[in-house]
């Protein structure tokens, strides 16, 4: 049971998550950019004696909206009850958050000023006067650092204060409502009374400089795409050499597990699901996909607190508008190779119906990261010569961008012909706010990405991939006449996996990797070896042995590579689509744009590729 209740609301990228993380000890996700917050987050803290609940909003600049996002904020402050709304603002755009402000204090009564980013403001050069800001406002007002966790005791004292006090209602307030003029003007005065400008802006005209460069039209997409280049390449280099060990370790606490399952006569079934079904499976994953994610979500995420993201989405929102898509489609797509789930659901930043229909339909064309190790695995076997080597490794990093590359390209073109198909309202215009770049905080970054994420993303892989791993044995070893029934599916989809460049096992890895895509190769493995080739694959050069003995050619990699990235979503996704869209309609057409595009491309290529 909770004392109170309150929210956090601001404008979006001011800090709420952090404060809420900082408030509640939760995880919010938060980087600096408008519009990840998409839902509501309830967490709580005690203080004095007293229970808090508190519930971070998605950002708003203000309570008269159109987009998803500041509708749910909106509805919740008009329709939940609070004892108490604290708002932050960002000090270093104190006249823009106080629209805001002013509006939330117009509607409820008990509200506390949190007045965030104090660093950076200070860094501008700006001084704020609290007392006189509080006295305008007729409301607390605490200074905060959330990012160093300065103010945050502060903050919970006026927090509950407030909620302890009697509302005190002021008529003035209510007039914002008719009267945006006098908002407006209002944000003005208080601001100009307020805040001081100390010492010339350096930082606003440094950032200006670099923006000039970052986002302008000859250098914007050459820098974008050296960036991703140097993530990848950092990836790959660094991904190498602990899944080798990793892959060695597994392989030698199998021979112990082997060796004990004899002492112990454990019955060969069932040896052989939780060590041949079971354990090789999950050694695959962890193995494979630990080592890459642990070093590319950390990575992703210093450039997504850097401030990077919003500036790679501006530079393809000319692309996307040509397409009759939004600009910031792009940064649903850079969510989706995090998880196409996250992307789907962050597609809510686009307020345009249509266009965010189009965002959630091509979501799954960018791989996430049970599709990226996949990538990696085709990349640094068949593609980048021997595995290895900084040069092996700087080419399967320029490779696995220009993949990505085409994974925009196909987007960019699957939207143009959903948004003539589509019928639309008039489009959306794209204002997408370019943060303040913002220096990580480094550490905390990397362990909450690594925490976080990567782990949170394998431990979900392995629980799929444990029981996946004891299914595909029983297949692969339940025999029906002379033949496993592992080995009936396969047969069955030989000849329309070799018409698409692929082959029966290929396919059905696909089909039973519907629950999640990181099953896929260890899938493969598992039918090919039950097919009595290899027994044991634990590393790149073990799988490429295993591959090419069972037929695999450039023309096989190519295909797979394709259809890594083109085929349908996985179940989580899809079940996040048909919430996202409410139409099952739709969700069976996110499922085949991709399947079809992927068997249509497969097929041209690989003929193509026999002809020459
Ligand atoms: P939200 O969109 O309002 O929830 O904002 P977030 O909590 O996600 O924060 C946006 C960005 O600002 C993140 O990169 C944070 O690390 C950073 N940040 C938050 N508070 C502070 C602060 O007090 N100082 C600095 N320098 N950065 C901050």
């Amino acid at each position: 049971m909770c004392d109170y209740r309150i929210a956090l609301a601001g404008n979006p990228n001011v800090g709420k998550s952090t404060i809420f993380n900082a408030l509640t000890g939760l995880k919010q996700h938060t980087g600096n950019w408008t519009g990840k917050t998409v839902d509501c987050a309830e967490g709580r803290f005690f203080h004095n004696g007293r229970t808090v609940s508190v519930v971070d909003l998605p950002g708003t600049y203000s309570l008269s909206s159109f987009s998803r996002e500041e509708n749910v904020t909106e509805k919740a402050l008009a329709q939940e009850h609070f004892d108490c709304v604290a708002v932050v603002l960002d000090a270093g755009v104190l006249e823009r958050n106080l629209t805001l402000a002013l509006q939330v204090l117009s509607r409820h009564k008990n509200a506390v000023i949190c007045l965030n980013l104090l660093d950076e403001a200070a860094k501008k050069g700006l001084e704020i006067d609290e007392k006189a800001l509080s006295e305008l406002l007729g409301a607390p007002v605490v200074s905060c650092c959330a990012a160093r966790k300065r103010g945050l005791k502060a903050l919970q004292q006026a927090i509950t204060d407030a909620c302890e006090k009697e509302p005190r209602p002021n008529s003035f307030y209510r007039r914002f409502d008719r009267d945006s003029a006098l908002l407006r003007g209002c944000c003005r005065t208080i601001a100009q009374a307020c805040v001081r400008q100390a010492f010339p802006d350096r930082k606003t005209r440094r950032d200006r400089r670099l923006d000039r460069l970052m986002t302008s039209k000859r250098t914007g997409i050459p820098l974008m795409i050296l960036l991703c280049s140097l993530l990848f390449w950092i990836t790959a280099v660094g991904a190498n050499y602990p899944s080798q060990w990793l892959s060695e370790l597994f392989e030698a606490l199998k021979g112990e597990l082997v060796t004990w399952s004899e002492r112990l006569s454990v019955p060969k079934w069932l040896s052989g699901i939780l060590i041949d079904g079971v354990y090789t499976t999950l050694s695959w994953v962890v193995s494979v996909m630990l080592p890459p994610m642990a070093i590319f979500f950390p990575l992703f995420a210093l450039m997504e607190d850097a401030g990077l993201l919003p500036r790679i989405a501006f530079n393809l929102d000319r692309f996307f508008a040509r397409c009759g898509a939004h600009g910031k489609q792009s940064l649903c797509m850079m969510m989706g190779i995090g998880c196409n789930a996250c992307g789907v659901t962050g597609c809510r930043i686009i307020e345009n119906e249509k266009e965010r229909l189009i965002a959630v339909l091509t979501n799954n064309f960018m791989p996430c990261n049970g599709r990226l190790p996949i990538l990696i695995a085709l990349i640094l076997m068949f593609f980048a010569g021997s595995c290895g080597g900084l040069f092996a490794s700087a080419k399967a990093a320029l490779i696995l961008v220009a993949v990505l590359i085409g994974c925009v390209l196909i987007t960019l073109l699957i939207s143009k012909l959903l948004s003539l198909w589509l019928k639309s309202d008039a489009p959306s215009g794209f204002m997408l706010e370019l943060p303040p770049y913002r220096k990580p905080q480094i550490i905390k970054t990397l362990a909450r990405s690594f925490l976080d994420r990567t782990l949170l993303v394998l431990g979900r892989a392995a629980v799929v991939a444990a029981p996946a791993g004891a299914v595909i044995w029983l297949c692969a070893n339940i025999r029906i006449g002379d033949a496993s029934l592992l080995r009936h599916m396969t047969d069955f989809l030989d000849p329309f996996g070799r018409f698409i460049g692929l082959d029966g096992v290929i396919v059905t890895a696909f089909l039973l990797g519907f629950p999640a895509n990181e099953t896929v190769i260890p899938i493969m493995v598992m039918a090919y070896c039950a097919n009595g080739t290899l027994t044991d694959v634990t590393n790149y050069t073990q799988l490429h042995a295993l591959l090419s003995a069972n037929g695999w050619t450039m023309t096989t990699a190519v295909c797979m590579l394709l259809m890594t990235v083109m085929h349908f979503p996985c179940s989580t996704t899809c079940l996040t689509i048909k919430k996202e869209t409410g139409s099952l309609k739709w969700t069976l057409l996110a499922m085949l744009i991709p399947t079809v595009s992927g068997v249509l491309l497969c097929t041209v290529v690989s003929h193509l590729m026999k002809i020459i």
